[in-house]
């Protein structure tokens, strides 16, 4: 789950965090004097849109102010709007508040995140000179001014990687208490929130020396939301795309994705191998979809309605394992959401396992328009063939 910058920074602030004093603003009418805003020493201040993308200052979703008026004018142009990011995708996100905060005098920015590194199995921080900027850019362009932390988990962070971390960024003396007290308290905060991940981009050098925290992203770990719901209570479903929203509420595991054939298995990993296979067939999958081991007929039905939301699907395929369920109770399922939904978009269902053969001859006897295959590639290959006829009728 993804967080707002507001609500990021609010949590970095209970692990002894300083961020900067801000309001949120929900209307360019919320705000009508100046008593309203943070105080600004800079005599400016930064407002924010609030959406879970970076690169919102290229795409305009940041703004220097100078006065209240400015704040509104802010308002009114984005709020109600939904901010396109490099991030984002075509379609964009709802801007439904803005941050407004004192505008840092940066001299200089850094990056500062921590992650889990699934390679070396190990919580790093990794720091980088270059902050502000795309982080996969610098990783391209300077990898050696990516420094990294590999943290061991019964240890914890330790003072002299946070000392050897900020001599790679070249911070100055005066600033390395500081920094060690900030990387300590992010690996803290990562740690007792079950976050995925914490990034500070950018962390800025401000003219006076200090170190302050300009932007935050966290995000925290799905499978932690039992020990951290307080924050689940305060997840933004705005933000999220919402096919994958309703995935959730039906225990399904669903991600969009841009192609045109939609795919429905049991299992993530077979799931990753039927989206390689379409890919290898010369096809490209609309999703990933993973029932799960134990499904029914109830979920597959579900998980058809949630495949046909989706306007760019023009073959459907269904491949199932038969482990733990059983084939037949599968084509049942698939039969009853077929004729629910009336079903039009070609389908290609392969059933693998328990009761295979009879599950292929209930498919084949149902009198729908679903193809039936017992062979992986061939299946794959059909969807691609099917959807490629139906592009064609449909021009
Ligand atoms: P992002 O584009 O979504 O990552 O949003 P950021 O909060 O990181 O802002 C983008 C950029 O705007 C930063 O890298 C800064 O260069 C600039 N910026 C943001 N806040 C301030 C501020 O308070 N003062 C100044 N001078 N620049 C800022
Ligand atoms: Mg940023």
């Amino acid at each position: 789950m993804n967080l707002h910058e507001y609500q990021a920074k609010s949590l970095l602030s209970e692990f002894g965090i300083t961020v900067p004093p801000g309001v949120l603003v929900g209307s360019a009418d919320a705000v009508t004097d100046r008593e309203q805003l943070p105080t600004s020493d800079s005599g400016r201040w930064v407002v924010k849109a609030q959406v879970h993308s970076g690169a919102r200052g290229k795409a305009g979703g940041v703004r220097l102010v100078e006065d209240v008026d400015g704040v509104r004018q802010a308002a009114r142009e984005l709020i109600g709007t939904r901010l396109i990011t490099a991030q984002s995708g075509p379609a964009g996100l709802p801007v439904d508040s803005l941050l407004v905060e004192p505008a840092a005098d940066i001299r200089h920015e850094y990056y500062l995140a921590v992650t889990v590194d699934r390679a070396l199995q190990r919580v790093v921080m990794i720091a980088s000179p270059h902050g502000g900027m795309d982080i996969e850019a610098v990783a391209e362009a300077h990898p050696e001014a990516i420094h990294r932390a590999v943290i061991n988990p019964t240890v914890g962070l330790v003072a002299y990687q946070a000392r050897e971390l900020a001599f790679a960024l070249g911070l100055e003396a005066g600033q390395l208490k500081a920094f060690v007290a900030l990387a300590l308290n992010l690996y803290r905060a990562f740690v007792e929130r079950d976050a995925a991940l914490i990034e500070i981009n950018p962390l800025a050098s401000l003219a006076g020396g200090e170190l302050a925290i300009v932007d935050a992203k966290v995000a925290l770990d799905d499978n932690a939301e039992y020990r951290q719901g307080d924050w689940w209570q305060r997840r933004d479903i705005a933000q999220e795309d919402p096919a994958e929203r309703k995935a959730i509420d039906h225990g399904l595991n669903y991600v969009s994705l841009d192609g045109n054939i939609a795919c429905m298995v049991n299992g993530a990993g077979l799931a990753m191998a039927t989206m390689d296979l379409i890919q290898h067939a010369g096809g490209m999958p609309a999703n990933f979809l993973d029932v799960g081991g134990g499904t029914s007929a109830a979920k597959v039905t579900e998980a058809f309605k949630l495949i046909l939301e989706n306007p760019r699907v023009e073959a459907i395929l269904v491949n199932i394992f038969g482990g733990i369920v059983r084939c037949d109770l599968i084509a049942e399922g698939i039969i009853e959401a077929a004729r629910e939904v009336s079903l039009e978009v070609p389908t290609v269902v392969r059933l693998a396992g328990t009761n295979a053969e009879q599950g292929r001859r209930m498919l084949a006897e149902s009198g729908l328009a679903l193809t039936a295959e017992d062979d992986l590639s061939a299946a794959a290959n059909r969807a691609v063939e099917l959807a490629n006829t139906s592009r064609e009728a449909a021009r």
